[in-house]
């Protein structure tokens, strides 16, 4: 029998957008719905996306180490890869997190709804759930964090030899060949675990570079090893046609350096970037407004055209990652709670899982460049870092981008083993106004990879102790 049911706030959608809003919005007291078609929260970043990649990018690390041990005169046999404990292992850790959500959900009294929404009006939703029935939920306000999805590859071609970043997750079997379409992240990422699991792996990009929009300089090292780990790199390279064949995937490729231009690959993975989640929802009901490209229009308090309806995540655009989703959320949940906040956050940072990685926030050098912003560029190259070279990892650099004339912090770029865990800091650095000369007057404990930001601001001043780069102009550290 259908329900009527009703609600303070609605939330459509439990990915870090969704849960992030829904447990802020309850800790200010107010009654919140999550509506979801997965068992738990979690949405594409922990069942499809952030939690499973990184997972497997760890398996593949300990691979590589294991590899790379020889330097320290290690040497182990070929690994034994069983690619269903991998499998399992992997969704271990997804549900593992995903129940974990589930549970804060029940701690907080956040009513958790499985089903799919639809907007009946700007202020009701219709519920279909599994077993065919409709609830309706009335709601004060909603806040839409719905999501996105991969976009397809022109006519999509029904084989099971095709896979896009859901499909690739789940690995079955290590292919002989795989093509990769896309070098972004995400195709980057899976190609990396991919090659490293074993399968010969070529990567085309359809721009002049890998990872487009990331300063040149930072890609370069992640770059040099991609060149080696996998079969082939392929720039300014499109997909003309692909056609199913017994032995796999005949590829039509038109590129500078393609000489056999028709290719047969066991598997491809297209990773060409992610849609909105916006045309399934019922928003021609609502005043909702979406753009060219589907995505929702929203103002800095994440509030749709639609007076009641907010928008987060993914859904609204801009850096489609979780933990923008997430403060996106928290701010939403704080508006309708009655707080006067915006979204206006000074950096996002983001970072790219590869071996090694690739971390920035706040301003690119080149944006920078774009904007002809007066700004000063400092590098360290992680040769001069003891801790690199006890890794055994000194290809990187961390590079600070200052404001010329005041020598505030204005965006940080790091390129090297665990970037990731380093970027936080500068994003800090730059939410906090903060000079160069406090992150180079701040202690860093020795010997660790952090001391390479607090080095990169030393540059600046012509005084790092392991890097000597003359001081330029009259630029004081006090
Ligand atoms: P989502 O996480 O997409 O959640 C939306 C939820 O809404 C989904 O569960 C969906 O099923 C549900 N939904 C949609 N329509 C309806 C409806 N009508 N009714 C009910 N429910 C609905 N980001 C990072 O920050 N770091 C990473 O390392 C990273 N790695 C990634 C790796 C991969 C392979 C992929 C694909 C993505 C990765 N991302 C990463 C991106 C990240 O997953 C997204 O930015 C993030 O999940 C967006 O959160 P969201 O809450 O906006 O939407």
């Amino acid at each position: 029998m259908s329900e009527k049911l009703s609600t303070q706030l609605a939330i459509i959608g439990g990915g870090p957008g969704g849960y992030a809003a829904a447990f802020m919005a309850a800790d200010l007291g107010l009654e919140v719905t999550v509506i979801d078609q997965e068992d738990n929260p979690g949405g594409t970043c922990l069942y499809r996306g952030c939690i499973p990649s990184k997972a497997l990018l760890h398996a593949a690390k300990i691979i590589t180490d294991a590899r790379e041990a020889d330097f320290w005169g290690i040497t182990f046999g070929e690994p034994k890869i069983d690619i269903d404990r991998l499998r399992e292992s992997t969704d271990s850790v997804v549900q593992r997190m995903t129940q974990g959500l589930g549970q804060l959900c029940t701690a907080r009294k956040v009513k958790y709804v499985k089903g799919l929404a639809n907007f009946k009006d700007s202020r009701t939703l219709a519920v279909y759930k599994q077993d065919g029935r409709e609830d309706t939920l009335a709601f004060e306000n909603a806040i839409i964090a719905a999501g996105s999805r991969p976009a397809i590859l022109g006519k999509p071609l029904d084989s099971p030899r095709l896979m896009n970043s859901t499909g690739a997750l789940r690995i079955e079997s290590v292919p002989k060949s795989l093509l990769v379409i896309g070098g972004g992240y995400i195709g980057l990422e899976l190609g990396t675990v991919y090659a490293t699991l074993g399968a010969k792996v070529t990567v085309v990009e359809m721009t002049g570079g890998l990872l487009p929009g990331v300063d040149r300089d930072l890609v370069k090292p992640v770059a040099q090893r991609l060149d080696t780990l996998f079969e082939d790199i392929h720039l300014n390279t499109k997909v003309k046609k692909m056609t199913e064949q017994k032995n796999g995937i005949r590829v039509d490729l038109e590129g500078p350096d393609i000489k056999q231009g028709k290719r047969i690959f066991e598997r491809v993975l297209v990773c060409i970037g992610r849609k909105p989640n916006s045309s399934g929802l019922g928003l021609k009901n609502t005043k909702v407004q979406t753009d060219d490209r589907g995505f929702i229009v929203v103002d800095d308090q994440c509030r749709t055209s639609d007076p009641g309806i907010y928008a987060i995540g993914d859904i609204v655009g801009g850096a489609m990652l979780a933990h923008k989703a997430s403060a996106e959320g928290r701010t939403a949940a704080e508006v309708i709670a009655g707080k006067n906040v915006a979204f206006e956050p000074m950096a996002i940072p983001a970072v790219v899982f590869t071996d090694p990685e690739i971390a920035w926030c706040g301003v690119t050098e080149t944006q920078a460049k774009e904007q002809k912003l007066n700004v000063e560029v400092t590098r360290f190259p992680w040769a001069a870092s003891g801790r690199a070279t006890t890794l055994n990892r000194p290809q990187g650099l961390t590079k600070l981008i200052t404001d010329a004339d005041s020598d505030q912090i204005l965006g940080m770029g790091i390129a090297g083993s665990g970037a990731g865990e380093l970027i936080g800091e500068g994003a800090l650095a730059i939410e906090m106004g903060a000079l160069a000369s406090d992150l180079d007057l701040t202690i860093h404990p020795h010997p660790t990879l952090s001391e390479t930001l607090m080095e990169s601001a030393a540059a600046l001043f012509g005084q790092a102790t392991h890097f000597h780069r003359p001081k330029k102009g009259d630029k004081n550290r006090e």
